[in-house]
């Protein structure tokens, strides 16, 4: 897709933003959170611009994938407070993406840090297995015949 120019992270891509890069090759790039959660929170983004993963070549979305691994195993031997890592991607507004470039999150994570995710009411450890079969048959239907 053709870079949108109302696209902030283009802009920070293309230099027209500020932006704190930790790494960059041709496809891929990662720089600094100004929101982060915690303190080395860094997003992995394709150069291309691509709004959604339905947008994304898998193949640019293997390349982050492993680049945030990296950057994973980094922010762990880097000084910086990290007794765990996330990888947070967060696809479509239902999902709080807010920025719509696709971006794979990698923060930090230390206990009692504040972040954490909201369970429903209905959560429950074990759901039936009927409905676990259910939603099964449908992901499998939807899927592409190569898998
Ligand atoms: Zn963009």
């Amino acid at each position: 897709m053709a870079r949108d120019t109302s696209c902030i992270f283009c802009d920070i891509l293309a230099g027209r933003a500020e932006g704190t890069f930790v790494y960059r090759d041709t496809v891929v790039a990662a720089f600094m959170s100004i929101g982060a959660v915690n303190p080395g929170h860094v997003m992995v983004v394709p150069v291309q611009h691509a709004s959604s993963l339905a947008e994304l070549d898998p193949a640019i979305g293997g390349l982050m994938f492993q680049r945030a691994m990296t950057l994973a195993a980094a922010l762990r031997t880097s000084g910086l407070r990290c007794e765990g890592v996330h990888l947070l991607l967060n696809d479509g507004r239902a999902a709080f993406q807010s920025v719509f470039h696709v971006h794979l999150h990698v923060f930090p994570r230390f206990r009692g840090d504040g972040f954490g995710f909201l369970l429903p009411p209905d959560f429950t450890r074990h759901r039936p297995r009927r409905e676990l079969e259910e939603a099964a048959a449908l992901i499998r239907a939807a899927l592409p015949r190569d898998g």
